[in-house]
């Protein structure tokens, strides 16, 4: 390995610190910079719902403290934005119009929570729960056992009710495709599932039922916050409203840089992408699947995690194959709840 090699890495969540910490270990010599959009610095997202227990200092979320990134030489650059990748140049273009060049580059730049196009006009009466703020935003504006309704419920949303109801709020979930995303349920299992999360203390509306959600508004006066109409002419009134359908990869940067995308950045087995020296790791890459023939996603702090340290061992001269670090199923537990992996971290 050349002593002079750069390492870029785009992101600084799960994958983008895996990686880093492992490109320094395997290549001492080299100039690792870390650049994210993010103000704050690498915190634990997982623990989250924390928040509504009453912890709002986001010191006590974040995972590395700047003297970690001083001490292992890797450059940090927050509130940093890439809006353009070059790969015939190696170059990645900075929203300040700065440009750095890159011997190789590990795209790690995650998803967004997903919002289906029906409901965006309803953007400013729901609450989202991706960010620190946010999540701080939703624990100021539920009262005291207050109403939250939950809509599509993937396994981040279910996670955070557990939290909810735990604390004595009222959870209404109006179940659709998107629960428990990213878990296949099949219509002959969905039964089971969703009795289980009645048993958990959720309150839960099939949307089809009702004929799917037709409006949702300010509540009236004297009434909670907000109101939900459905097609078929019912109402549902809760304080808060929050959507949870999922998430999508960031990459409007990646458009035009010459690496192929279907959904994700497509990545051969070891995570290089269709050009030579960029890599991709953590939720905004699809890796070949030979067994299923297809390029699949994988989900989870494990797989993220164990994404971002492939990547780095393959760019540092290994030529090793990923392989799922869990398996993905949903779980019904004995006593009648369900049970993700996805909500399994260190
Ligand atoms: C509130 C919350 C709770 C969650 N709970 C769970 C859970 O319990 N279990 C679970 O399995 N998963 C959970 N997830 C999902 C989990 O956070 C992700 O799977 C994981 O963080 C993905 O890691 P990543 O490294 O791929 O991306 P991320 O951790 O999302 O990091 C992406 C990084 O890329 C940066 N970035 C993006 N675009 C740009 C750009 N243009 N320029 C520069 N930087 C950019 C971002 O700032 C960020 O630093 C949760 C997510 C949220 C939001």
């Amino acid at each position: 390995m050349s002593d002079a090699r750069h390492h870029v890495i785009i992101g600084s969540g799960v994958a983008g610190n895996q990686a880093a910490e492992t490109l320094r270990a395997r290549d001492p010599d080299s100039r690792i910079t870390m650049v994210t959009v993010s103000r704050l610095p690498f915190f634990n997202r997982y623990d989250l719902p924390r928040v509504f227990r009453g912890e709002r200092d986001w010191r006590r979320f974040v995972i590395y403290p700047a003297e970690y990134y001083r001490r292992n030489r890797i450059a940090l650059r927050r509130a940093t934005k890439v809006v353009a990748v070059d790969s015939i140049n190696q170059t990645l273009t900075l929203q300040h119009k700065e440009t750095i060049h890159f011997d190789t580059l590990l795209v790690a730049s995650g998803a967004r929570s997903y919002l289906p196009e029906e409901l965006s006009e309803y953007r400013p009466l729901l609450l989202g729960f991706g960010a620190f703020h946010e999540a701080v935003q939703v624990a100021e504006t539920l009262p005291k056992r207050g109403h939250v309704i939950m809509l599509g419920g993937d396994t981040i949303g279910l996670d955070l009710a557990r939290t909810l109801i735990e604390l004595r709020h009222r959870v209404t979930l109006l179940a659709d495709d998107y629960t428990f995303w990213p878990h296949e349920v099949s219509e002959a299992d969905r039964p089971r599932y969703i009795a289980a999360l009645r048993n958990m203390g959720f309150e839960v509306i099939e949307a089809k039922e009702r004929g799917s959600l037709a409006a949702v508004s300010q509540g009236a006066p004297g009434l909670p916050a907000r109101r939900l109409v459905f097609k078929d002419g019912s109402e549902l009134h809760g304080d808060v409203v929050m959507p949870f359908f999922g998430n999508v990869p960031i990459l409007d940067f990646m458009i035009g840089s010459g690496v192929d995308i279907e959904r994700g950045l497509l990545v051969r087995p070891d995570l290089r992408t269709t050009h030579e020296n960029i890599y991709a790791a953590g939720d905004n890459c699809q890796i070949w699947t030979d067994s299923v023939r297809r390029y699949c996603f994988y989900h989870g702090w494990k797989n993220v995690r164990a994404m971002g340290e492939l990547a780095a061992r393959n760019i540092t001269g290994a030529n090793e194959a990923w392989t799922p670090q869990h398996d993905e199923s949903l779980r019904l537990t004995a006593d009648g709840k369900i049970l993700s992996p996805f909500w399994e971290y260190q």
